[in-house]
């Protein structure tokens, strides 16, 4: 077996000044002028969060302070759960902020091949929206996980769940929607990978068209359900992975107007092209909505950073998503604030616009 080979399987040290690639973590030397963000510029919604809804209220009132300090007006709990669970979740988190939690339901996937599941689902997230849900959440397995008996995987686009979205239309309900995965998820694990260090960390990460579906499959499915809808709201996640081609996503909000998407996770796509992703807010900030994911308030210092500052080649705090340094978009006041609070406001049901400037 050759030296490489050995490397590779991490049974040889490496020769001397030689370092493996996820080692190499050399310590910058550029100095220019720059700045942490540790608080937004004007308040801000974050419309993509996780939390334990159960918490107790100590730990509610600890969030809340955290809030404050990232100066966030309102979090969104994308994990409101459905039916009962869903009572008690909102109970616990509005019964002791209730401006500043916003609760988010998501669907029953009991028994889905039963004949009654398409009426059944859809009744159940009316009851919801009437037990004060502000929007539906669906997570990955929506339309690449989920299987029906047969073990088939169901797309996004599947009649079972017509009725849940115009029930979603109905209540004005917006739909926060995770669609597949990164593209690289699907592609070969070679040193040609832009995601090979989070499938190194994270094998089971890896997806292939035979199991999960294609991702073009998966995205085609996805398109065909926001128009089969054209009167509900879809937060299609992530950028929808276009992070990496934004021109793309703006062709696919042409087309349909009822298409947004958040920044959530993917700031470090942001970060690498400010220049463009400057412009192309300019002419689609009013579909972009602010959102985290991961709750670790420190991070969001890099995320307003990014936005907010016209700072240079900056740290990013999570290799596998980013090997390259950050660069500040510097975008403007009108846009920062259709990004934080105008287009939340807009688009999700019974916010109070109080306390934001105009
Ligand atoms: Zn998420």
């Amino acid at each position: 077996m050759n030296r490489r080979k050995l490397l590779g399987m991490g049974l040889a040290a490496p020769l001397a000044g030689q370092v493996l690639f996820e080692e190499y973590d050399p310590k910058s030397t550029l100095r220019v002028p720059g700045r942490d963000v540790k608080r937004s510029k004007f308040p801000h919604i974050d419309i993509h969060n996780h939390q334990n809804g159960m918490m107790p209220a100590e730990q509610l009132d600890r969030l809340v302070a955290d809030m404050d300090a990232l100066n966030m007006s309102m979090m969104v709990n994308l994990n409101g759960n459905h039916g009962e669970k869903f009572r008690a979740i909102y109970k616990n988190m509005k019964g002791r902020h209730p401006k500043r939690f916003i609760v988010f339901a998501n669907l029953d996937f009991e028994n889905l091949d039963a004949p009654d599941y398409r009426d059944r689902v859809a009744r159940g997230l009316e009851e919801a929206f009437r037990g004060g849900a502000q929007g539906l959440k669906l997570f990955k397995n929506f339309g690449m996980t989920t299987r029906d008996k047969n073990g088939k995987r169901i797309a996004a686009d599947d009649a079972r769940w017509f009725d849940v979205f115009e029930v979603c239309a109905k209540y004005r309900a917006p739909v926060l929607i995770h669609t597949a995965d990164p593209k690289p998820f699907w592609e070969p694990w070679d040193k040609n990978n832009e995601r090979w260090l989070e499938l190194k960390e994270f094998p089971s990460r890896r997806r292939t068209a035979a199991k999960d579906g294609s991702w073009e499959e998966l995205m085609a499915e996805s398109e065909r359900l926001f128009r089969a809808h054209p009167k509900t709201n879809f937060i299609s996640a992530h950028l929808r992975w276009y992070g990496n081609d934004l021109e793309n996503l703006g062709r696919q909000m042409d087309g349909m107007p009822n298409l947004y998407t958040d920044i959530a996770a993917v700031i470090a796509e942001l970060g690498r092209q400010p220049r463009f992703a400057r412009q192309w807010f300019d002419k689609y900030g009013d579909r972009v909505l602010f959102g985290k994911d991961v709750w670790a308030p420190a991070e969001y210092y890099t995320y307003f950073r990014v936005l907010e500052s016209t700072d240079e080649y900056f740290e990013y705090y999570r290799r596998r998503h980013a090997f390259w340094k950050m660069y500040g978009l510097g975008l403007s006041d009108g846009v920062l604030k259709k990004l934080y609070y105008k287009n939340a406001l807009k688009i999700v049901p019974g916010l109070e616009g109080k306390g934001f400037p105009a």
